[in-house]
């Protein structure tokens, strides 16, 4: 049964891609993605922490053929008690196949290699143990053992106050958590919804002063 004890990425998760039929961003032709494409909420950065979702063994730690270049570009395969996850577009490869990780321990860094528009995390999970197999497609170009996983992220429940004053000693995701709050406001102001442009707003501000309290960042 496949069951996580702890999230791929640090931060709460942000579903930039979700499991589903889509035009690929890179080559325009309509196929099923069979994964997420996560980042933190506030943003992904080269080299944010990745982690096991449980207890489990790496099974493929290689580059996708043709180069780095390519598809999943560095990626891991780690296989769990019947099931997998894949872990694509990593920024190097920092563990070895055979090597035994627990849930929680760091197993790459996020990155931007294969066939990636930007940083993120390309997380595949699989309804079976390892096999050459999980790269067949069937007849709807679904990937034979690839099941969703959004069902299977733990919840860390914390408010967006939280999450912005977890990155305040991070100033490049600081920036761009103040950009994503402004989006956020903007969006909300346009959809009519202005109690959360609001929200956003104060936000913004809070986050701000705290900021600039806590050395100017
Ligand atoms: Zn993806």
């Amino acid at each position: 049964m496949i069951e996580f004890k702890n999230n791929p990425i640090e931060h709460d998760i942000s579903i930039s891609s979700p499991f589903a039929y889509r035009i690929h961003p890179v080559h325009g032709t309509r196929h099923h993605h069979s994964g997420n494409d996560l980042r933190p909420l506030v943003s992904g950065l080269d080299g944010d922490l990745l982690y096991s979702v449980a207890d489990g063994q790496v099974v493929v730690s290689k580059v996708n053929g043709g180069g780095v270049k390519f598809g999943y570009g560095y990626y891991i395969i780690i296989q769990y008690d019947g099931w997998c996850a894949l872990y694509g577009h990593l920024m190097g490869l920092d563990v070895s196949v055979g090597q035994r990780v627990k849930a929680g321990e760091v197993i790459g860094r996020m990155g931007t290699t294969g066939t990636s528009t930007g940083t993120h995390l390309h997380f595949q999970l699989y309804n079976s143990n390892y096999t050459v197999k999980f790269f067949t497609e069937d007849e709807d170009g679904v990937d034979m053992y690839a099941v969703d996983p959004e069902l299977y992220y733990v919840s860390d429940k914390k408010t967006w106050e939280e999450i912005l004053y977890d990155c305040l000693d991070e100033p490049d995701r600081w920036v761009k958590a103040i950009d994503t709050l402004r989006e956020m406001a903007e969006l909300s102001s346009d959809l009519g919804d202005l109690e959360i442009a609001k929200y956003f707003s104060s936000l913004i501000i809070k986050v701000y002063e705290k900021g600039v309290v806590d050395g100017g960042k």
